[in-house]
């Protein structure tokens, strides 16, 4: 989608240091970030909010926890855990609508989360 700030971060328009990227799903560490680590984990393909899953989708998304592990353990905070977060329309307080899923990690999580 010509105008979507992450398919432009994944196509390369606007440059980055990707943390990942396998031609189906990158990652990029957050602008903003809300832990010590705070990484995107991202499809290319455009998808507006995790609404928007198809079932042809489940794989996908089960790639997605799976690079969001495969991050976990080559950056050496598995083992004290962290924490897959996505969030959906305006009372999640979704931002950018292509799917993203929150990778935090790097200090002891509040629960319930604010
Ligand atoms: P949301 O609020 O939609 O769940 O998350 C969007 C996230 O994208 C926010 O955590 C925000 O800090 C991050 N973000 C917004 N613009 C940029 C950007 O240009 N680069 C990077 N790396 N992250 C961004
Ligand atoms: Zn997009």
């Amino acid at each position: 989608m010509s105008d979507c700030l992450f398919c432009k971060i994944g196509g390369g328009e606007i440059p980055v240091g990707k943390v990942h990227d396998d031609g189906e799903i990158f990652a990029i560490r957050d602008i903003n970030p809300q832990a010590p680590v705070h990484i995107l984990v991202i499809p290319h393909r455009h998808i507006a909010t995790i609404l928007d899953f198809s079932p042809q989708d489940h794989a996908l998304v089960g790639r997605i926890y799976d690079v969001a592990a495969r991050i976990a353990c080559e950056q050496g905070f598995d083992r004290n855990g962290y924490r897959v977060v996505a969030n959906c329309n305006s009372d999640a307080g979704q931002t950018v609508f292509h799917v993203h899923f929150h990778l935090l990690a790097g200090r002891a999580m509040q629960w319930p989360p604010g």
